[in-house]
């Protein structure tokens, strides 16, 4: 049988996204298996931005075989247990989405329903008060998972905030290391074939031209195969997620870090604040519709916790997706695939499941149908489903201080998060499909974050006898306040096992 086995893949773009791409497909198909060359402009330059990450990374992580305290020292970085979000349902207000368990599951229940039980009858104790994460977060503390049987500290979900130019520059020493080719050179044409409309080669600035039998696009928001010359179209979501536009600038932080990203919501949009070891990057993400680039960027030199380390940045963004993300003999990665916006730390994600989809689809240059078509609808179920979770932060508002959260507030929203929304405001139960990104737990966070409040919760909860209803609920915030009394502080961490001197 003739082998027609993919020979040569080329990517164009050296972001996050094209190096993250170099580095898996290196690792995993080896240089035996087919030629990789990664082209890339360094007078074009790539955003910059992408600094927060969510837990799901450490597969990635963990596929490319690196060690997490090199990784964390090599990219200035630290560790991330979630977020809190400051002024978002009402001024004033704050609450932290954190990763991983809320409590305890009893009797096959969500503990959340127990914890709705409680509030619904007058408790007042957050449900962050039941939360490792949320409680470490909010003491600045922060360590591993240990072997430690039952106890929560055998199960600590975390991420990462790095610096995104150091991340690409890893990944590029690890690809390099394992035979991917660098050129250096501007794409400045695409060739088509003519019967196929397949990509055949790219033509340089200096004339040289490279083919290839898969093209991976990661050039950015230009998209520059995909879109350029491919002319896939794009969903534009801004009637659903407003901004449009960023301020970033980094600024002097202090030696203690803490292990959380904030995100507070000004009066169009909101403003990220993400700590690394040797300084904090900071954006401010608005609406150009209602607010001008200068007020946005006071807004962000008004709202920064150190002096600005650098000139702040513009970017501007349509968010939304490809209508299709494999086309032909393309693929597109990163934001050439589309963007939502940073919300939820979600696009370096999209990336990393891209390139596990892709592996799991890879083609042979028949290039099948059906197994484009396949990665095509997994891709928009999987953003479909992660813009739904965003547009639930901008629509689950009490804000009317402005334009900006009054459109937000009460706009049209997808049936399918509208479902989710109303289910929840009736049993406080959250149906979702498996392989959605956010868990139950996420949804259940940011909906009582905004000030959703269930009107029940899950009747089996009542099957538990009132005594034994009120000890468990004392113990296990017992066992979360000890628990999290026996972790170092973040800072103490980070000297211990990966402090950087930059
Ligand atoms: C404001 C903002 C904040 C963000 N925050 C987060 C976050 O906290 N967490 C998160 O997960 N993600 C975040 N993201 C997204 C994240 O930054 C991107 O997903 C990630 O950086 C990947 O970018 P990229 O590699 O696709 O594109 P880019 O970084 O733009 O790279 C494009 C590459 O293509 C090359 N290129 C372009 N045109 C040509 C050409 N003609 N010839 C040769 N080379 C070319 C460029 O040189 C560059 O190397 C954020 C994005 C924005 C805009």
């Amino acid at each position: 049988m003739k082998n027609n086995n993919i020979r040569k893949i080329v990517i164009v773009g050296g972001g996050t996204a094209g190096w993250m791409a170099a580095a898996a497909l290196s690792r995993v198909l080896k240089s035996r298996f087919c030629d990789i060359e990664l082209v890339e402009s360094e007078s074009i330059g790539t955003v910059g931005v992408g600094e927060a990450t969510i837990p799901q990374i450490q597969v990635f992580n963990h596929m490319l075989g690196l060690d997490e305290d090199e990784f964390v020292r090599e990219t200035c970085g630290t560790f991330k247990l979630g977020i809190q979000f400051v002024d978002w349902g009402r001024k004033g207000d704050s609450y932290i989405h954190a990763f991983g368990e809320v409590g305890k599951d009893m009797e096959g229940i969500p503990f959340y329903h127990y914890w709705l039980k409680e509030h619904l009858r007058g408790g007042s104790q957050e449900i962050g008060e039941y939360t490792l994460t949320a409680l470490a977060a909010q003491q600045a503390r922060f360590m591993r998972s240990i072997d430690a049987g039952n106890s929560p500290l055998s199960n600590i979900t975390y991420a990462f905030h790095f610096d995104a130019v150091l991340y690409a520059r890893y990944l590029r020493s690890y690809a390099e290391k394992r035979g991917v080719q660098r050129i250096e050179g501007k794409v400045i044409d695409t060739l088509l074939d003519d019967d196929s409309g397949f990509i055949r080669s790219l033509r340089l600035n200096d004339g040289r031209t490279i083919d290839g039998d898969l093209f991976i696009d990661c050039s950015g928001f230009r998209g520059l195969l995909i879109e350029k010359a491919l002319g896939v179209g794009y969903d534009d979501w801004r009637h659903w997620l407003p901004c449009d536009s960023a301020w970033a600038v980094p600024c002097e932080g202090d030696d203690a870090p803490l292990p959380y990203t904030r995100s507070t919501a000004h009066s169009a949009g909101w403003q990220w604040r993400i700590p690394l070891q040797h300084r904090i990057g900071n954006g401010h993400v608005f609406s150009s519709r209602f607010m001008d680039e200068s007020a946005a960027q006071s807004i962000l030199l008004n709202n920064l916790d150190g002096k600005p380390l650098a000139e702040p940045k513009l970017l501007r963004f349509t968010t939304g997706k490809r209508k299709q993300f494999w086309h032909k003999n393309c693929i597109a990665l990163g934001l050439a695939s589309g963007f939502m916006e940073p919300l939820e730390s979600t696009s370096i994600h999209l990336v990393q499941s891209a390139i596990a989809r892709l592996l799991s689809l890879f083609p042979d240059r028949n290039f099948a149908r059906e197994d484009i078509d396949e990665y095509n609808r997994q891709t928009h179920f999987e953003m479909d489903r992660i813009r739904d979770f965003l547009i639930l932060h901008y629509r689950a508002t009490e804000r009317d201080d402005s334009e900006f959260w009054n459109y937000c507030r009460t706009m049209d929203i997808p049936d399918s998060l509208g479902q989710k929304i109303d289910q929840f405001r009736a049993s406080g139960r959250i149906v979702r499909a498996n392989s959605e990104l956010f868990n139950e737990l996420s949804w259940m966070e940011v909906m009582l974050g905004q000030g959703i409040v269930p009107h029940s919760y899950h009747p089996l909860v009542d099957a538990m006898a009132e005594e034994q209803f009120a000890g468990r609920m004392r113990e296990i915030q017992s066992v979360m306040q000890n628990s999290v009394a026996a972790m170092p502080s973040h800072r103490e961490f980070i000297r211990r096992h990966c402090a950087i001197d930059c």
